[in-house]
């Protein structure tokens, strides 16, 4: 027999541990033991969620991988964001120092220009 499939029968019901749990319950506010046998199934404790909550125990481990995956795509996606975010306030950042370099060069500039000036207008003056 198949390794799996032998280790899924292994989970017990924790009410009846002499038999295995074959249902699993997914209802929000079942109260009851959420893996259960067919002992439980029979004395009905899962009766009001049991069309559309309870399923084949082995149907569990696909919905716990589907979820485990969903939230694998949730860290992904964050860590995207956050990258992406990042490299926007380096942009930013970045942008910040250009202009401020351009600013200050623009004024020293200026400041020269203004100099040149004063001194052909001395010179000019003292001819
Ligand atoms: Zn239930
Ligand atoms: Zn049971």
């Amino acid at each position: 027999m198949n390794q799996k499939f032998q280790q899924k029968k292994d989970f017990k019901c924790k009410e009846h541990p002499q038999e295995s749990a074959i249902f699993w319950c997914k209802s929000a506010d079942c109260h009851e033991n959420r893996i259960f046998c067919i002992q439980c199934q029979k004395l009905q404790k899962h009766y009001k969620h049991f069309n559309e909550d309870v399923d084949e125990i082995n149907k569990l481990n696909q919905f716990l991988i589907t979820k485990s995956q969903n939230s694998k795509d949730l860290i992904k996606d964050s860590k995207i964001q956050l990258q992406q975010t990042a490299l926007s306030l380096q942009y930013l950042i970045s942008g910040l120092q250009f202009h401020s370099v351009d600013w200050k060069t623009k004024q020293m500039n200026s400041t020269l220009i203004n100099n040149q000036q004063h001194l052909s207008l001395r010179f000019y003056l003292m001819r």
